[in-house]
């Protein structure tokens, strides 16, 4: 599950962003635009709730509006998170998102799931509609062998 944070949306990265998983290959499940409830962020992070950090990272996180987004796909937390980059942007590879858009940590654009079991309490969380089902029959059989 991966959320383009509010400043982010502002600056018209949305796109971008979105692009860079398509083109990888992964399948969009679920994606929405919110203005995210702070039950909603408090639940998404509250593994957080005591760092020093926690109370700007709210404040970011309700800044504006974000957008939520599925991407379904072999290894996708995994990859996604490469694709992020580290979360101190400075300490992230040009070519990732992180590391081509932004500079400061707590600004670092987008959130992405740390694990499979966290990616589904997230899905939970912010598509209690649940996500989309569908086959890429043909697109599936050019990106996997
Ligand atoms: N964060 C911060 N200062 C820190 C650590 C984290 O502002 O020292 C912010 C940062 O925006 C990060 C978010 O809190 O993306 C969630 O932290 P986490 O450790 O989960 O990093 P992530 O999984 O996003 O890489
Ligand atoms: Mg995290």
């Amino acid at each position: 599950m991966y959320s383009i944070r509010a400043g982010s949306v502002e600056r018209g990265l949305t796109g971008e962003i979105i692009k860079r998983f398509e083109q990888r290959g992964y399948k969009l499940a679920a994606i929405k635009i919110l203005k995210a409830p702070e039950t909603l962020l408090k639940a998404h992070y509250a593994d957080l709730a005591g760092k020093p950090f926690f109370p700007h990272l709210m404040a970011y996180m309700q800044s504006g509006p974000v957008v939520a987004m599925v991407w379904e796909g072999k290894e996708a937390v995994k990859t996604g998170r490469v694709m992020l980059g580290a979360t101190n942007p400075l300490a992230s590879a040009p070519g990732t998102i992180r590391g081509d858009y932004s500079i400061d940590i707590g600004h670092n654009i987008v959130h992405g799931s740390d694990s499979v079991e966290s990616a589904n309490k997230e899905i939970g969380l912010w598509f209690p509609e649940g996500v989309v089902e569908y086959t890429r029959p043909h697109v599936d059989a050019l990106i996997y062998e």
